[in-house]
């Protein structure tokens, strides 16, 4: 899919932008709220988001940050994706002061975080964990690369110092991800997107977009493309063989 030109017709129509931003805040609005101490902890690793959500991130988030701001946030993107096979990262939206720099657009897998009940958090991890072992045994079939242990087994603690109104079971969890996979759906029928999606990692499609985007404007200037996505994946191909268990 070409992450670029999907946000960028989403974000086209100010009115078909707000009544997907309006529906978005309404799914947002049942999550509870709570206290929350703002160590950043759950902060550590990439989320996924859905088609609506990242149109709102670059519209209200990443395009209200300053030139230097948006500079640092790309160098962290670009490290994250580079080496995210081989180590842990924390997810770089987080700035140096341990600030999220979208935090009034951030996605529902980080305005949840806290609100679910242990036995929900429990069981979509162990969700999580399986789909990481499925995807490092293809990462080992297809391209040799042993995922690194630490990334494998990699866990965000319970957040034992988050406070809800009241807890969320998983079925009311998965309630909420359901509202944001029919909310992309409308994107089909109305047109922006060829084929019904579910959710991507905000980091690759965020890269997706700001790749595009670089070439469009430089492709303008000189006919050329600065990087593609293929070079940027076989450097991290490269980075990860190099670096991998042994
Ligand atoms: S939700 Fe929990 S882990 Fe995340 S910042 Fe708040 S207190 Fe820290
Ligand atoms: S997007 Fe923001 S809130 Fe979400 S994990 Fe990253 S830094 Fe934390």
């Amino acid at each position: 899919m070409d992450i670029k030109n999907v946000i960028d017709r989403i974000n086209a129509s100010t009115e078909k932008k707000n009544a997907y931003n309006l529906l978005l805040n309404q799914v947002y609005a049942e999550i509870p709220s709570g206290s929350c101490v703002g160590c950043a902890k759950c902060c550590s690793e990439s989320v996924n988001v859905s088609l609506v959500e990242l149109a709102n991130i670059f519209e209200n988030g990443i395009s209200k940050l300053l030139p230097k701001q948006r500079e640092e946030l790309y160098k962290r993107i670009i490290s994250f994706y580079l080496s995210e096979w081989v180590k842990p990262n924390a997810c770089p939206f987080l700035d140096n002061e341990k600030r999220c720099t979208i935090y009034e657009v951030r996605p529902l897998p980080c305005r949840i975080f806290g609100a679910p009940s242990e036995d929900a958090y429990e069981s979509n991890y162990m969700k999580i964990r399986k789909q990481n072992l499925t995807f490092a045994k293809s990462l080992y079939t297809f391209e040799g690369i042993k995922l690194s242990p630490k990334v494998l087994m990699k866990k965000i603690d319970f957040c034992e110092n988050f406070i809800p109104e009241y807890r969320l079971e998983s079925d009311a969890v998965e309630g909420l991800y359901s509202q944001l996979i029919n909310l992309d759906g409308k994107l089909y029928f109305d047109g922006i997107i060829d084929e019904p999606i579910i959710n991507g990692d905000l980091v690759s499609w965020v890269l997706d977009y700001i790749i595009d985007d670089a070439n469009e404007i430089n492709n303008s200037l000189t006919n050329a493309s600065i990087i593609s996505k293929e070079m940027l994946y076989q450097l991290k191909l490269d980075y990860s063989k190099h670096h991998s268990v042994k």
